[in-house]
């Protein structure tokens, strides 16, 4: 063997080692969530929004003349799924000129690094997150030491702060921080009109407390009950018409889309399902914090 060859040889081991943990990380969660690589039909939600997801792990494609945004990139594996849903509307998956992410966990950013390859685009991701995402999700309060949870390394572009937003060919997007589930979750609005109204459009990034995640004396993450409740403050006070969400089941996609097929042009307007969301979400945030309290204090 020659010497000069080790190198690339060790790099090419990195490589297939990092392939067969990408596989085996897709396929632990997806026996467990088939739904996350079911493919789903892409479709028109409003104006120039799309829907380009699986059957729960949503992804968002914003049309303009001046290029594409796509928001989550999903698994490692979804790149090739979320490509066909793109082209499937007649769109060209190289127009992506910017991804964006709901959160730095590897259900929703994991294709990143292979979407930024592949298209060029340029990853615009809140500055909370950004540690989690260029380390492949070894810096999270929680997963940092769970390769299960790890994704490919991506290097971010664009630093965003709450409040930011983002351009595109005529269409504008705001970056809304609302941390807990993860330090830089992120939940977009934007506006589309559609049938000459204009409907305020909510893409939630995750209200979720998952198991395990500790609210009282986090040494990783020490104001996270507060960044929660800071959260629901900023869901509460949004207006919104079209409800959306890092994933299918927050907003009842399937029976949506059902409705949607049918014919009923509004199935995605849903306000009071918005509401109704934001307020049981909090509900079991607050249950969750109160127990973990009450069992600190005994
Ligand atoms: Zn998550």
């Amino acid at each position: 063997m020659n010497r000069r060859n080790l190198p690339l040889i060790f790099c090419a081991v990195v490589v297939l080692l990092s392939a067969l943990a990408i596989a085996a990380q897709s396929n632990s969660f997806t026996q467990t969530n088939p739904t996350w690589v079911k493919p789903f039909p892409a479709f028109r939600i409003a104006g120039n929004l799309y829907y380009v997801g699986s059957e729960d792990l949503a992804a968002y494609l914003i049309v303009t003349p001046q290029g594409n945004i796509l928001i989550n990139s999903n698994l490692a594996s979804s790149p090739p799924q979320i490509k066909k849903a793109i082209e499937s509307l007649g769109f060209k998956f190289n127009d992506t000129k910017i991804l964006l992410i709901s959160h730095g966990h590897f259900d929703h950013c994991a294709g990143s690094a292979e979407i930024k390859r592949e298209t060029g685009a340029k990853y615009e991701v809140m500055e909370q997150d950004v540690p989690v995402v260029e380390s492949g999700g070894h810096t999270d309060f929680h997963y940092g030491a769970d390769k299960s949870m790890w994704f490919p390394p991506t290097k971010v572009d664009r630093v965003l702060h709450d409040g930011d937003t983002v351009s595109l060919g005529g269409t504008t997007l705001t970056a809304h921080l609302t941390a807990g589930h993860t330090k830089g979750t992120t939940t977009w609005t934007l506006d589309e009109t559609e049938g000459g109204r204009t409907l305020h459009v909510v893409i939630v990034g995750s209200p979720n407390v998952n198991p395990g995640y500790k609210l009282v004396g986090n040494r990783t993450y020490p104001q996270i009950a507060s960044d929660y409740r800071h959260e629901f403050e900023v869901l509460s006070n949004l207006t919104c018409d079209v409800f959306l969400g890092a994933h299918g089941g927050y907003f009842d996609l399937l029976a949506k889309y059902d409705r949607f097929k049918k014919g009923d042009k509004n199935a995605f307007i849903d306000p009071e399902g918005y509401k109704a969301y934001v307020a049981d979400r909090q509900q079991a945030f607050e249950k969750a914090l109160h127990r973990q309290s009450s069992a600190a204090h005994k």
